[in-house]
């Protein structure tokens, strides 16, 4: 029986073992291997925070590239929705959690199913993977606490990784009870109000769910954000965008072209009355493409300059949402801080967060509660993810050109530290967003597994130690 090990037990690690089994031309025994957040939801549908809602239409969430609607159509069976119209269900932004019990639904036919055929085999393992030894004999997944794992081929699933290290010096913070360096962590579960303020460093999505988090737990003070460029996250209002670009349009574009294009469409919209971003969507269907026709320079060029401008048009929020931000903003209850921390000092079970702003310095005293919202780690060469540093510097994997993931070729196999492509090594996801960009979402995410499935079940099978 060939074995595979995915690495990975959220959306992503879900749906590879699926496609595996449907495509399978022989019996399998997957083994998925999760620690960190809960199988089958992972990091974003783990959330029990029902105000935390998801960021893409009810129409836009199917789990499966060849049935659009599966995640309406459940959704009119869940007694919280049954009672509303499908054309409204379609619009909506549902709570995350409600698409965590989506996939654990979808977890549980696919296990009675495999049951029922008694082909295949499925083994869930609680425990993280630190390393991988791949050789001649096939690959051993070294784990925290249930040794070694033999197995033929892996999926890397593993999503994102913790937030990065804070761009000043961070001494203070580690191990201060005020500092949250995981805002994924589920915090709000146990949340008491000390008093005092908070502080959020980043300006993103997280940002956003960190407030909801706050606020829905009357949370008394004020609560700090900072943002570099003072972008604020944007509301989809009621937009869909329908009409995209064709291949033909963008053929042999340069990064230069496609900016001029974006502003031509941008203010076109803008003189119809209608929001600029939808100039951005007008991309969708084609930013792998785009991406990869751009040269290692502009990649870079694009993430440096491009990046942020880009995601706040890309990664919207639920209109409700958005009023929320708003009114807190409003209030003077969320409070914008557009310069930069310069340093953060302990004061007993509070710190004093110091800015320096380019006319004048301030501290800002009293912060119970100080979270880091910077966004995953993003650089895969120095990564201090034990699974990764062990992949990378035993030449299993290498990081990508522009070290925004993993290298991978056009069948998502790993490229080795002596260039050839893995047959034994597959990743997906954010680790490969460095050769892919948009590759982090549930409709980006979809239709890869199901090609990635594909690709494994055709490489031929390398042994495995038994
Ligand atoms: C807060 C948040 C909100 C989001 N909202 C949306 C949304 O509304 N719509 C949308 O389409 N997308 C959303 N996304 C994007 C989301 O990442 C994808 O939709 C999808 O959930 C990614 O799934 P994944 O399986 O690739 O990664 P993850 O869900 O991160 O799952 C990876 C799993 O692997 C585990 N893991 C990592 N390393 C190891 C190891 N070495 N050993 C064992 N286990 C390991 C992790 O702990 C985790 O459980 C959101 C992302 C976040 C972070």
């Amino acid at each position: 029986m060939e074995k595979i090990g995915i690495i990975g037990g959220g959306f992503s690690g879900l749906l590879s073992a699926i496609h595996l089994t449907e495509q399978a031309q022989q019996p399998l025994h997957i083994y998925i291997i999760n620690k960190g957040s809960d199988f089958p939801k992972g990091i974003a549908y783990s959330t029990v925070a029902p105000w935390h809602l998801l960021n893409v239409r009810a129409m836009g969430m199917s789990a499966f590239p060849d049935d659009l609607g599966h995640f309406v159509n459940w959704l009119k069976q869940h007694p919280a929705y049954s009672h509303k119209e499908e054309a409204e269900l379609k619009m909506t932004f549902v709570p995350r959690m409600i698409y965590g019990e989506y996939l654990q639904s979808i977890w549980n036919n696919f296990q009675a199913k495999i049951k029922d055929q008694g082909l295949h085999k499925l083994s869930l393992i609680a425990d993280r993977v630190t390393g991988t030894e791949i050789n001649d004999e096939g690959t051993a997944l070294r784990t925290e606490f249930n040794g070694t794992i033999n197995v033929n081929k892996v999926v890397l699933a593993v999503g994102h990784f913790a937030p990065s290290a804070l761009p000043f010096p961070d001494e203070v913070l580690a191990g201060h009870p005020a500092y949250i360096g995981n805002p994924w962590s589920r915090w709000e579960e146990n949340f008491e109000d000390r008093g005092g303020n908070a502080f959020i460093l980043g300006s993103g999505l997280t940002m956003v769910d960190t407030v909801l988090s706050l606020l829905n737990n009357n949370f008394k003070g004020k609560i700090y954000f900072s943002s570099r460029n003072g972008y604020l996250p944007k509301s989809h209002g009621n937009h869909v965008q329908t009409d995209f670009f064709n291949p033909e349009d963008l053929t042999s574009w340069r990064l230069t072209d496609l900016i001029k294009l974006y502003e031509h469409w941008a203010n076109r919209y803008k003189d119809e009355g209608r929001p600029a971003f939808l100039a951005v969507d007008k991309f969708r269907p084609l930013t792998q493409q785009i991406w990869n026709t751009w040269t290692i320079g502009e990649k870079k060029f694009f993430l440096e300059h491009y990046k942020a401008f880009w995601n706040v048009r890309r990664h919207r929020i639920a209109e409700e949402v958005h009023v929320v931000i708003k009114n807190a903003l409003a209030d003077g209850k969320l409070v914008l801080i557009k310069d930069k921390v310069h340093s953060v000092t302990a004061d007993g079970s509070q710190l004093q967060v110091h800015i320096n702003g380019e006319k004048e310095k301030q501290t800002l005293s009293n912060i119970s509660y100080f979270f880091n919202c910077t966004g995953p780690q993003e650089t895969y060469q120095h990564s201090t993810d034990p699974l990764i540093r062990s992949l990378i510097d035993n030449g299993h994997a290498q990081a990508d050109d522009i070290d925004w993931g993993l290298k991978v070729n056009d069948k998502y196999a790993c490229i080795k530290r002596n260039g050839q492509a893995s047959d034994s090594l597959f990743a997906t996801g954010c680790v490969i967003k460095g050769t892919y960009w948009e590759t982090f979402a549930v409709p980006d995410l979809r239709k890869q597994l199901k090609a990635l499935a594909t690709n494994i079940v055709q490489q031929p099978q390398p042994t495995v130690v038994s």
